[in-house]
C-alpha cells in the first residue's frame, strides 16, 4: 500500500501543541517571552463552486487546522518574523514609510495587516516580533495566506487595544485588513471568502455566504449547523497536488462566458434566473426555459452548471439538516459531475480522487476550490479518512501520478486567542 502523507492539527488551548510550539519558536529566536499566543483556521468549501463572481452562494467551514501565532508588541515600527517552515531564516521589515508591495515573500501576509491597519486610521498599531508555527497545508487551496493574516489582525487587535476581535461585527474590520493586506501587500488577490471563513465560522456550523450584491457584510452570512459528529461523520479533505495546468486563461474565459451569458440574458447576474429556476414549480423546466434562450452550447453547459451549483447550496443545507446524510452526499457527487461535464474545470487527479473515494464507501465526494488542480473533499464515517485517502494514493501510484496529503475534519472554531 502506498503510504499517504496525513496531517494531524496541533490540538488547541493555552496548554496545547500549537499554542506550546509558537511560544517555544518565539522565546528561541527572540529571547524574550510573547504577550500572547493566538490562532486562525485554514477553511474548505462544501458546495457552492465557481458561483462566487455569479452572486450566488457558497459555504465554507473553519478546518481544525490552523496557523497559530506568538506576538509581541513593539514601541517602534519594527517587524521581525519567524515561521515554522524556515525557523532558521527570520524575517525583518519596517512599517515606517511602507508602501504597498514593499515587502516580498511570506513577510508581506503578516506585515501587510499592521500596514493595512493604520491604512484604515488605526495609528496606535506599531511593530511588533512574531512566530507562526501552523498545520495548515500550504498552496493546498486551504487557505493557509487567510490563517495567517486572520490570526496576525486578530493579535494585533487585541494587544492595540483596537476592541474589534470580540464581536462579529467587529471583526469585518479585521477581514478588511487581512483582505488587503493579501491583495495590496502580498499581490494575491483574494475576494473575501477565505477570511470571512477563518474569522466568522463557528465550531459544528458551515458559514452560507451570499455573494448578492447590494447586501451588507452581516446580511450575507448565516451560521448553518454542520455538526458532523453527531452524525458519526467527519469530511476527508484530500491536495491531490496536481500540478496546476494552464488555469489563469480558463479562469478568466469561464468568467467571461457568465457574464456574457448574462447579458445575453438580459439580466444583471446569473443569480436572477438561479432564484427563478429554484422558486418555480417545476425547475427541470424553468432551467430548460433559460438555456434554449442561449445559442453557444458551450455556454448553455456553463450557465447550467451555475444555476444548479447555487441552487445545490440550498438543497445540501436543508438535506444535511434533515439528517439526510445519503441526500447530502448526492449534492456532493452532483456537484462534482457538474463541474466536470459542464464547467470543465477537473483534472484527471480530481475526477480519479472523486472515483476511489465513491467506491472506497463516501456518501460523496468532490472537486472543491477553483479546480485545475488543488484538493477534493469526501463525506465519510468518522474514523475513515486514512483508509480512503489510502486507497487514493495507491490508485495514483498505479497511474503515475504524484503523491496526495489529506487530512480529516470536522467543522472548527474562527480564530481565537489561544493563551
Ligand atoms: P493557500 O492560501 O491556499 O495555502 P496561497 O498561495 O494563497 O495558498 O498562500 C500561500 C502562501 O502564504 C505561502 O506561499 C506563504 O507565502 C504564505 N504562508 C502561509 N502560511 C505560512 C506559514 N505558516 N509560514 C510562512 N508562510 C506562510
Ligand atoms: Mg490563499
Amino acid at each position: 500500500m502506498k503510504t499517504v502523507e496525513f496531517v494531524e492539527a496541533l490540538s488547541t488551548g493555552a496548554d496545547g501543541e500549537g499554542a506550546g510550539q509558537a511560544a517555544a519558536l518565539f522565546s528561541r529566536t527572540f529571547g524574550k517571552a510573547p504577550d500572547g499566543v493566538w490562532s486562525a483556521p485554514g477553511r474548505v468549501n462544501l458546495i457552492g463552486e465557481h458561483t462566487d463572481y455569479n452572486a450566488g452562494l457558497c459555504l465554507p467551514i473553519a478546518l481544525p487546522h490552523r496557523t497559530f501565532l506568538a506576538l509581541g508588541a513593539r514601541r517602534d515600527g519594527r517587524v521581525r518574523l519567524v515561521s515554522s517552515l524556515s525557523p532558521d531564516s527570520p524575517e525583518e521589515a519596517s512599517l515606517d514609510g511602507l508602501k504597498p508591495g514593499g515587502v516580498k515573500g511570506w513577510a508581506a501576509y503578516p506585515v501587510g495587516v499592521a500596514w493595512a491597519l493604520r491604512q484604515a486610521g488605526f495609528d496606535q498599531v506599531r511593530g511588533f516580533d512574531a512566530a507562526f508555527v501552523s498545520c495548515v497545508p500550504v498552496g493546498s487551496g486551504l487557505s493557509s495566506s487567510a490563517a495567517m493574516t486572520c490570526s496576525t489582525a486578530l493579535a494585533l487587535d487585541e494587544v492595540y487595544g483596537l476592541g474589534f476581535g470580540g464581536s462579529d461585527q467587529g471583526r469585518l474590520t479585521l477581514i478588511d485588513a487581512a483582505i488587503r493586506s493579501e491583495n495590496d501587500m502580498a499581490g494575491a488577490s483574494t475576494g473575501g471568502m477565505d477570511q470571512s471563513a477563518s474569522m466568522r465560522c463557528r465550531a459544528g456550523h458551515a458559514i452560507e455566504l451570499d455573494f448578492r450584491p447590494g447586501l451588507s457584510a452581516l446580511e450575507s452570512a448565516r451560521q448553518v449547523p454542520f455538526d458532523l459528529q453527531s452524525h458519526g461523520l467527519e469530511l476527508l479533505v484530500l491536495d491531490t497536488r496536481a500540478p496546476h495546468r494552464l488555469n489563469d486563461g480558463q479562469y478568466a474565459a469561464r468568467r467571461r462566458s457568465c457574464e456574457q451569458a448574462a447579458q445575453a440574458l438580459g439580466v444583471g447576474s446569473l443569480r436572477v434566473p438561479a432564484d427563478q429556476v429554484a422558486a418555480s414549480d417545476d425547475p427541470g423546466r424553468a432551467l430548460e426555459a433559460v438555456l434554449t434562450r442561449l445559442d453557444d452550447p458551450t455556454q448553455r453547459r456553463r450557465v447550467r452548471h451555475v444555476i444548479t451549483e447555487i441552487g445545490r447550496v440550498g438543497r445540501f443545507v436543508e438535506a444535511f439538516g434533515a439528517g439526510d446524510v445519503k441526500r447530502a452526499g448526492e449534492l456532493f457527487n452532483a456537484s462534482h459531475d457538474s463541474l466536470r461535464d459542464d464547467y470543465e474545470v477537473t483534472v484527471p487527479e480530481l475526477d480519479v480522487a472523486v472515483d476511489v473515494a465513491r467506491s472506497e464507501g463516501a456518501y460523496g465526494a468532490r472537486m472543491t476550490g477553483g479546480g485545475f488542480g488543488g484538493s477534493i473533499i469526501a463525506l465519510v464515517d468518522a474514523g475513515r479518512s486514512r483508509d480512503v485517502a489510502s486507497a487514493v494514493a495507491d490508485e495514483f501510484g498505479r497511474r503515475g501520478f504524484g503523491r496526495p496529503r489529506a487530512l480529516a475534519a470536522l467543522a472548527s472554531s474562527p480564530a481565537q486567542r489561544e493563551g
